[in-house]
């Protein structure tokens, strides 16, 4: 190593050194001045602001301290991208010698057309909508709606206005369907999570029965990794809901934040042992939240929106319905901007980026495809 590498090392061990703008462009704090450089890849290599890159056109120890901390996180942190589907094939031979051939119209959406040049036949793909009385920007509007708290009667009348006469009945077994599809695909990819969880809970009514529902959360990230529907406040055993987020994460969290009841405590000793420590959340705390720190916009963000929105939710579900929490979590950790995170995701933050304006539509796609294919190996 030569004496830029080490510095650049030794920068790329501190902490906050290095901001991520995006894969191709990074800022370097200056160790000496109060300013950065931007270290940004560029087809020649990387290139850097700074005066001894520029005079000497030497690797500088920002260059160096850029790579080292890629080297390292690439181990441990690769970014997910979900883009939209490309048709790349043939429906029938699989031949990728296929060409657009114009539009198909049906009642409510156009739906490109495509021909194979090696088996002659014509096809199109309706990814995931296939079949569907809908088109998916419409499915995917109502699914948003009612998320966003709106009851499916309520959506249904929505519907209404842009043409879609459907029952509440038929939403909710949208809503059902993809949620289910959805969950499948997207519980296969790990988020990256920061140290610190915090648990939270809501009330719930459902059906007329009093429910508590509680939620694992990365204070970091938000990322909501796991919950439960429980009876009881103090006394059930919230162990499962421990042990998937565990799963979930890969990981275990150095702290936890909680109300410190007992039974939360029981289940911190035994699923997460003694590598790490509780932190009891009292009344006081509580109380400093609410005056504006980190933490209190982390329970606001929870609490205030997505609970206060699942409150109505929660109204037209059966008991045993789980799809609509699914859904929700869904709904908080990949579709809704924060405004906590800058109007970023949860899964933004985790390292999972869904890429184009409806990431509904973008995720159902991904799932539906991936569920095909794995399919055919099977067979
Ligand atoms: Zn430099
Ligand atoms: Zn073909």
């Amino acid at each position: 190593m030569n004496q830029r590498q080490i510095r650049g090392k030794q920068i790329a061990e501190k902490q906050n050194q290095i901001i991520r703008i995006d894969k191709t462009h990074y800022k370097v704090n200056s160790q000496s001045r109060n300013k950065q450089h931007d270290v940004i890849a560029l087809e020649s290599g990387w290139s850097c602001s700074c005066e001894d890159r520029f005079f000497r056109k030497t690797c500088c120890k920002h260059i160096h301290a850029v790579e080292i901390s890629l080297n390292f996180h690439q181990k441990v942190k690769d970014d997910v991208v979900i883009s939209e589907v490309v048709i790349d094939c043939c429906k029938y031979c699989k031949s990728s010698n296929i060409v657009k051939r114009g539009i198909r119209k049906n009642k409510s959406d156009n739906i490109q057309v495509f021909c194979c040049k090696d088996c002659t036949r014509k096809f199109s793909i309706n990814l995931g909508f296939e079949g569907m009385r809908a088109t998916p920007d419409q499915i995917t509007m109502a699914m948003n709606l009612y998320f966003n708290g709106e009851s499916s009667r309520k959506v249904k009348q929505s519907l209404v206005l842009i043409g879609v006469k459907v029952s509440h009945i038929t939403v909710q077994n949208w809503i059902k369907k993809y949620v289910s599809l959805m969950e499948k695909y997207l519980d296969k990819i790990t988020p990256h999570v920061g140290e610190q969880w915090r648990t939270d809970e809501l009330y719930l009514k459902i059906k007329g029965d009093k429910k508590y529902l509680f939620a694992m959360l990365d204070s970091e990230t938000r990322f909501w990794l796991s919950q439960m529907v429980s009876e009881h406040k103090g006394n059930d055993d919230v162990s499962p809901m421990f042990t998937e987020a565990k799963k979930k994460a890969k990981k275990i969290p150095k702290t936890l934040i909680s109300d410190g009841a007992a039974n939360f405590h029981h289940a911190w000793k035994e699923q997460y042992k003694a590598k790490n420590f509780l932190h009891k959340e009292t009344e006081h705390n509580r109380h400093i939240h609410l005056s504006g720190d980190m933490n209190n916009n982390q329970m606001e963000s929870f609490n205030s929106n997505t609970l206060r929105v699942r409150e109505k939710v929660v109204r037209g579900i059966k008991k045993d319905d789980s799809s609509i929490i699914k859904g929700m979590q869904i709904h908080h950790n990949f579709i809704r901007p924060h405004q906590g995170l800058d109007g970023d995701t949860p899964a933004d933050r985790s390292g999972i980026k869904i890429q184009g304006d409806n990431k509904w539509k973008i995720i159902i796609q991904n799932a539906t495809k991936s569920l095909d294919t794995y399919h055919e190996e099977e067979l």
